[in-house]
């Protein structure tokens, strides 16, 4: 959107900076610009109108904060961006942030003063007009009911979607992760969150399970007989590990379609503490002893910790988003990064960086030695003929930084 056709509100107590950014945006031809000098004055001009575009937010400021206005903002369901400028120090600015997305403010950047104008040009060129958010929109307000979605699986309406795992120093692809998803013949493509947990609750999460695991082995072995040797992760809940049968049934499962159970890596994220330690640690190492790959998920987040990473034969560590994402500009999050690679080096593990959105993250991943990238630098999952396609897509272009030579075979053939 062009500068010319949004609205501003600037909140901030220093004379000087609040003139500043009016002239700034005014020399830009911001199409309206309202200036309040703290927190409490903004939350009454928001009141006033509330469809102002852009908010540019100091955080210090006497009467009422920058933190208080912020929460005013998110719970009144303000639908516009949020801009933080301060002076404060790096790590609070860190904290705000956090705080204003636990608010469900759209943050669209935060800037360390002095603002200048190409910082705030920058951040203002991230703003999305809320109807275009809305489109996003995949999940339906109202949730499923167990017997919904039961239906659905009866009806064969889950599958797969693949994201491609690739190696950060050679730019292979080296395997595909396995996102569920539930093709509804009314609302379209729906995301797990609106499913795995209510599927959890009702004990029935096996039910998917069991889907996902024979298509993406059915996929796996495709990509191996295109001469793209690729392995497959599937993500289980630890709900399906209190069962004891289970690691011999997954095995079955891997051989009756002669597949070897070293394709086939199994992520493990834990959401709440175990119920049945025994029956899970019964099944993993059995699985492991099978030559199944195990993941631990989401590495650094909830329970997925380094307890885990003592009783647990793991062979891969996935390095959780957030510190992914934040670890270029924070450094809270980049101690995190650092550490995780650190550990997963020292216990033998391969190391998985996941939510990899921009080059700079990809550098800084090279850089620091983590083995594999996922991301949507690197592609979003995609349905499996859109999967085979960009493979052999990525064949074809032999200039990308994630060209793979385990490719050739289908450069040769053409
Ligand atoms: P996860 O295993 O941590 O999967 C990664 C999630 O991050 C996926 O969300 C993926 O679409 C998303 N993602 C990948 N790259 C990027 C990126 O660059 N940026 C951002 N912002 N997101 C990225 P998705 O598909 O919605 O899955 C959410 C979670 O649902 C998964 O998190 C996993 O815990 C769970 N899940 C998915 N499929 C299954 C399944 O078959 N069984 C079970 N038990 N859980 C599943
Ligand atoms: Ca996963
Ligand atoms: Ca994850």
């Amino acid at each position: 959107m062009k500068i010319a056709e949004l609205s501003f509100l600037i909140v901030e107590d220093e004379e000087f900076q609040r003139q500043m950014l009016v002239e700034m945006l005014k020399a830009a031809k911001a199409k309206n610009v309202v200036t309040a000098t703290n927190g409490q004055e903004a939350a009454e001009l928001l009141v006033q109108d509330p469809s102002v575009d852009i908010i540019i937010c100091d955080l210090d400021m006497p009467v009422m904060d920058g933190l208080e206005f912020l929460r005013h903002a998110g719970e009144a369901g303000y639908r516009g961006s949020v801009l933080i400028a301060s002076a404060l120090h790096h790590t609070l600015l860190a904290a705000a942030e956090a705080m204003s997305k636990a608010y469900s403010v759209n943050l669209i950047g935060v800037i360390s003063k002095p603002v200048t104008w190409q910082l705030l040009e920058e951040a203002i060129s991230r703003h999305a007009a809320p109807e275009a958010k809305l489109h996003v929109r995949s999940v339906p307000r109202r949730a499923f009911t167990p017997d919904e979605i039961l239906h659905g699986l009866t009806e064969d309406q889950f599958e797969p979607f693949f994201q491609p795992k690739v190696d950060l120093a050679t730019g292979r692809v080296v395997g595909a992760e396995a996102l569920a998803r539930w093709r509804h013949p009314q609302h379209g493509i729906i995301a797990p969150a609106a499913f795995i947990k209510i599927l959890e609750d009702s004990g029935k999460i096996d039910e998917l399970m069991w889907v996902m695991l024979r298509k993406a082995i059915v996929f796996c072995g495709t990509v191996n007989t295109m001469g793209v040797e690729s392995s497959v992760a599937v993500n289980l809940s630890l709900k399906s590990l209190n069962n004891v049968e289970l690691a011999g049934r997954v095995a079955a499962t891997v051989e009756r379609h002669n597949l070897d159970p070293s394709k086939v890596c199994l992520e493990l994220t834990e959401s709440a503490a175990t119920t049945n330690l025994g029956a899970a640690l019964e099944n993993l190492t059995r699985l492991r002893m099978a030559g199944f790959g195990l993941s631990i998920d989401d590495f650094g987040t909830g329970y997925s910790s380094m307890q885990q990473l003592t009783r647990i034969p793991f062979t891969e560590l996935k390095i959780d988003r957030s510190f992914v994402t934040n670890a270029v500009n924070h450094e809270a999050a980049r101690v995190m990064l650092t550490s995780s690679l650190q550990i997963a080096r020292q216990l033998n593990l391969k190391s998985v960086a996941e939510g990899v959105e921009t080059q700079q993250e990809w550098d800084l991943l090279q850089e620091l030695g983590c083995d594999l990238a996922q991301g949507y630098f690197i592609a979003k999952p995609m349905e499996v003929n859109d999967y085979l396609n960009w493979l052999k897509e990525l064949a074809r272009t032999p200039n990308s930084i994630f060209t793979s030579s385990i490719l050739a075979p289908f450069t040769s053939r053409r």
